[in-house]
């Protein structure tokens, strides 16, 4: 199959929306990373999704629609606390998790009677949900396991030919996946993979706010995943990455014991000064961490990279979630000086 390249004016989203409406699927930009959008409610539409990603089947995919009052349709019952998180983040980089209804097929909640509802404030992904006039699901459009795309750049790269079309909205601001929770009671929520909307952000709003032991543990053998995303290797590059945390000093001696020809370095914006090895930088703070990750784990392997020492983040409000996917990335191997 041929993928279009498709630009954001009106007539090519109307394209893009037609596409999605006969069942097709299209890369579509989002303020977090750029989605693989299907029909949610059309069961031969996601199974293109899970085919052309390589996704695992027992993987959800999030729903996206073009305003929170819409969950209504497709779920059993929605709970006054997510009424209350909706009006201050939606839309925006915040996923609920929700007993679903037999509108959304078990194949796009991986199997789960939940869905993870999400409202995208990206025009471009709002202006194409609201012009198929579906709920579209749409996982971060990738290759399986791969770092997920902030460019259409990205995505023509891991799914040209396996795609009707990719509509090229830009750079994705906030660069990493949108924060999943479940509510858990009206005072309380648990984040199952953390993001921009932080958990200091939700404690605004709710009286606890648990962090998943699997954001940042490995999950044993045979323990189940409160959130499915968390059990496979994931975010990774082929290079081999390793996460180093401590000083820049530390870090740079570390590094020096251990530079072979294929390793590089990547360090933080303000590190660079007399750094003594190849190095990317990806950021002076979480935000901008956030932003850069996946391009320059991608930009690692273009570059040909076998190995590489990241100097870990701090793990501190939208850290967290670059901490998240750089652990899993490294497989959770981690040093610490
Ligand atoms: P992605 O589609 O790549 O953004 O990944 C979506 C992730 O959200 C999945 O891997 C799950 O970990 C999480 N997720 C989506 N739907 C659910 C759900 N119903 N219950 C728990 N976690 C979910
Ligand atoms: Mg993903």
């Amino acid at each position: 199959m041929e993928t279009i390249l498709l630009s954001d004016n009106e007539e090519q989203l109307s394209i893009a929306a037609g596409l999605i409406r006969k069942g097709e699927i299209v890369g579509i930009p989002t303020e977090t990373v750029y989605g693989l959008g299907a029909d949610a409610s059309n069961e031969e539409a996601v199974k293109k999704v899970f085919a052309a990603k390589g996704r695992p089947a027992d993987n959800p995919l999030i729903v996206h629609l073009a305003d929170f009052s819409q969950a209504q349709e497709y779920t059993v019952s929605i709970p006054d606390l997510a009424w209350k998180l909706a009006e201050r983040f939606c839309p925006g980089p915040l996923t609920m998790v929700l007993p679903k209804n037999e509108k959304i097929p078990m194949i796009t909640s991986g199997g789960l009677d939940t869905v993870g509802i999400r409202v995208p404030s990206h025009p471009v992904m709002h202006r194409i949900i609201e012009l198929s006039g579906r709920p579209i699901a749409a996982p971060s459009a990738n290759t399986s396991g791969y770092p997920s795309p902030t460019s259409a750049e990205h995505v023509m790269r891991d799914m040209n030919g396996k795609i009707a079309a990719v509509v090229d909205g830009g750079a994705s601001e906030f660069g990493v996946e949108s924060t999943v929770i479940s509510i858990e009671s009206e005072d309380r929520v648990r984040i199952l993979r953390p993001g921009c909307v932080t958990r200091e952000m939700l404690l605004e709003l709710c009286g606890e706010v648990i962090i998943d032991h699997a954001i940042l543990h490995e999950l044993e053998a045979g323990q189940k995943a409160a959130s499915p995303g968390m059990k496979y290797k994931h975010y990774s590059p082929k290079a081999d990455i390793i996460m180093v945390e401590g000083s820049l000093r530390d870090f740079t001696e570390y590094a020096g014991r251990n530079m072979t020809s294929g390793t590089y370095c990547l360090i933080f914006d303000g590190d660079e000064e007399d750094f003594p090895y190849r190095y990317l930088t990806y950021g002076r703070n979480s935000s901008e961490q956030a932003h850069w990750l996946f391009q320059r784990l991608r930009e690692l392997d273009d570059i040909g990279a076998e190995k590489v020492y990241v100097r870990a983040p701090s793990p501190e409000g939208v850290g967290l979630a670059v901490y998240n996917r750089l652990i899993r990335a490294a497989g959770f191997e981690v040093i610490r000086i």
